[in-house]
């Protein structure tokens, strides 16, 4: 006899594909100590709660990390050289993405704001965020 698996609200495939088809960016909350992630899974990776309730993350952050990339896979043939961004998103949840408008290391800053851009290309992409003044 063994356990039933714990039930999941939706897979792994539809969960990466959510912020293609809604073009939002989804995650979890744990409602036990209110860790928010972009990462699937089952159980709070910081206090193993199982009850996580999906929730929209915020569509803006700032870089924690990048690299730029000039050797791109295919999908990204056009595109390269451009960004690996990991972006550290506003009220919680760090999220690996791309930057096709950053070609050179000198163009991004460590801290920089960006924002989530919905793109029929595959992966989460970033452009700059200009800021709640410039877009009105
Ligand atoms: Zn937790």
């Amino acid at each position: 006899m063994s356990e039933p698996l714990p039930s999941a609200p939706h897979t792994i495939d539809e969960f990466v594909r959510a912020y293609e088809d809604s073009g939002k960016l989804r995650g979890f909350r744990c409602p036990g100590c209110g860790l928010v992630t972009a990462t699937w899974g089952l159980a709070c990776s910081r206090c193993g709660a199982a009850d996580l309730v999906e929730t929209e993350l915020a569509p803006t952050g700032k870089v924690a990390a990048y690299t730029v990339l000039s050797v791109p896979g295919d999908e990204f043939l056009n595109d390269a050289p451009y960004a690996y961004v990991v972006v550290e998103l506003d009220g919680g949840g760090r999220v690996t993405g791309w930057m096709p408008t950053v070609r050179r290391e000198a163009d991004l800053a460590i801290g920089e704001r960006v924002r989530f851009v919905p793109s029929y290309k595959p992966g989460v992409q970033f452009a700059k965020d200009p800021g709640p003044t410039a877009t009105g």
